[in-house]
């Protein structure tokens, strides 16, 4: 918790350059994962399943695997369910048996962080010793090189060690999706005189301290409404209490009623691109919700899934302040002046005690990194999402296409025809970054493409990648009855490319892809 107005980064922090670290050399191996979040993790475990040989070493800067996890507030909970997330070898919602004895749905169930961080630590211990080693308090600096393109270097946080190793196939940027929470950046604009507050402070804070005291919530995505109906429900604070300042009003995803991200680009698709038409085909089956869409219509789709009794919570909350963005916040005895941009009126919060500001406004998941080729060089893969979250499912497929590539088993003709490459690595650049609600159509359609052009490349027979799709506990496609409908879609969007206004180049790939997923037409 801090009362400040030092808003110095306090982020990890980046290992000290010391004179003289003692140097440690690891011999060889054949993939240096950075990174051990939920992206890394799930790429290293199917890469095991698919390269039963393969011998990694993952850093990470953290102490324990888990990545975001790790620094999330303790009452966050998966938005969605557990059985979509994790790694390929291992369930995450527990024995289905056990929790249907318990009465309790495995396919409703979502992992609290404490759940998480237990899950990921007995993943790695279950991997093979002598396979996979992990180097954590370390990190890799991706400015600097070391031995050209094979051999790397990563220190000890406390500056004691330095590791080199030389990797025989390829480095793995696995920090692309590197998630920032509150806890990790302070508020970009001056604070002074007030108690600013994390959703982590919270927990800490307890309810005697919280009872007395007026809330002002910052930031509208899953952590602020997570923070809104942890007052109002676990700190049973007064709705009165509490002031929400909602710069964007996002759309979230129903739980009860969402599938997941699917639906929405099924609907853009209906909707011939036409987002405002998709939402409100969405919106009319209740599987968009917004805090109030009839009088401030959403202007941005975020990751949030939220269930229909925390958004009667957080739609309890009444003064919810659309000003804009914060500039500045100045407390004084019993009260906060909080001003905006835009020559907005500032907003005037009184309290015997005083005010307190959850701080809920870091970027999350949302960074500038979705601008970097994902199979980059023959030396470099970079871990970015292909298609629709949970991003556990795009790494998995992303090993897969590793593995293929590296066994040679790769329709490199097809990959030829597509893009005109020569070579494996070529054909795959073609696969792009997808950014989740980005707000460009186009790009919103991207997953469409994307999943005809991993089923296309992964193997000559398309079968194969939707096969391994319906092993693969992170994939929707895992679930009985689920229908993949890439031929069915890709159909539409060639159908529909001057609505959607494909460019001439996508629109001819888009063509090709067509003629290789026909043998998954109906499926
Ligand atoms: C509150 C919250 C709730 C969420 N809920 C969901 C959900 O329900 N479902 C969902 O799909 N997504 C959810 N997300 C999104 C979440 O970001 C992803 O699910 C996932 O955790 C991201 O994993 P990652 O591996 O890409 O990144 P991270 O988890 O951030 O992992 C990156 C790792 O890289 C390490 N690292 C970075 N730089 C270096 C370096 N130079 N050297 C060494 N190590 C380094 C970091 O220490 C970190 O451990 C949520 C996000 C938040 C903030």
């Amino acid at each position: 918790m801090q009362n400040t107005t030092d808003h110095q980064n306090n982020d990890t922090p980046i290992a000290p350059e010391i004179d003289n670290p003692a140097s440690v050399d690891l011999g060889s191996c054949d993939y240096l994962v950075i990174g051990a979040g939920a992206a890394s993790l799930a790429f290293v475990d199917t890469l095991l399943i698919e390269q039963p040989a393969c011998r990694v070493v993952v850093v990470d800067k953290h102490a324990v695997p888990g990545g975001q996890w790790v620094d999330a507030y303790d009452f966050v909970h998966l938005h969605q369910p557990s059985v979509l997330y994790g790694v390929q070898s291992k369930q995450l919602e527990g024995w289905w048996p056990s929790l249907l004895l318990r009465g309790k749905l495995p396919w409703k169930h979502r992992a609290s962080r404490e759940e998480l961080l237990d899950y990921y630590a007995r993943v790695c211990a279950g991997w093979p010793k002598d396979r996979v080693q992990f180097f954590f308090d370390c990190e890799y600096d991706f400015t600097r090189e070391v031995g050209g393109d094979r051999v790397h270097r990563f220190i000890q946080l406390d500056g004691s060690q330095a590791f080199t190793v030389e990797v025989g196939v390829k480095l793995v940027n696995g920090i692309l999706g590197e998630c920032k929470v509150p806890s990790q950046c302070p508020l970009p604009f001056p604070v002074s005189d007030v108690q600013v507050m994390t959703p982590n402070d919270l927990v800490a804070s307890g309810r005697r301290e919280a009872k007395w005291t007026k809330f002002l919530v910052l930031g509208a995505g899953k952590t602020g409404s997570d923070a809104i109906v942890y007052l109002l429900h676990d700190l049973k604070i007064s709705p009165d209490d509490v002031s929400w300042v909602v710069s964007n009003d996002v759309w979230m995803l129903a739980r009860e009623k969402a599938l997941g991200w699917t639906q929405f680009t099924q609907a853009l698709l209906d909707a011939d691109g036409d987002r405002a038409q998709a939402l409100d085909a969405l919106l009319a089956d209740g599987i968009v919700v917004g805090l109030d869409p009839v009088h401030h219509r959403p202007s941005k789709l975020r990751l949030s899934i939220i269930g229909r009794d925390e958004l009667t919570l957080a739609r309890q909350v009444k003064d919810i302040v659309r000003r804009g963005r914060v500039t500045k916040i100045e407390g004084s005895v019993g009260a906060a002046e909080v001003s905006f941009d835009d020559d907005q009126p500032p907003l005037q919060m009184r309290s015997e005690v005083g005010v307190a500001v959850v701080h809920c406004a870091s970027p999350g998941p949302f960074n500038d990194n979705t601008n970097v080729d994902i199979f980059a060089s023959d030396t470099q893969l970079n871990l970015n999402q292909i298609i629709v979250p949970p991003v556990c499912c795009s790494s998995a497929m992303l090993a897969m296409l590793e593995s293929a590539r590296r066994a040679g088993t790769l329709d490199s003709e097809f990959g030829r025809t597509l893009t005109g490459a020569t070579t494996a690595e070529g054909a795959l650049s073609v696969l792009k970054a997808y950014t989740p609600g980005s707000g460009e159509s186009d790009h919103d359609l991207l997953p469409i493409r994307q999943l005809a052009i991993w089923l296309a490349l992964l193997d000559q027979n398309p079968k194969k990648g939707l096969a391994k799709l319906k092993a693969n506990r992170l994939s929707l496609m895992s679930i009985p009855g689920t229908k993949l409908k890439i031929y069915e879609n890709l159909a539409d969007m060639v159908a529909k490319s001057a609505a959607l206004r494909t460019t001439p180049e996508d629109a001819e790939m888009e063509k090709a892809l067509l003629v290789k997923m026909e043998a998954l037409k109906g499926r």
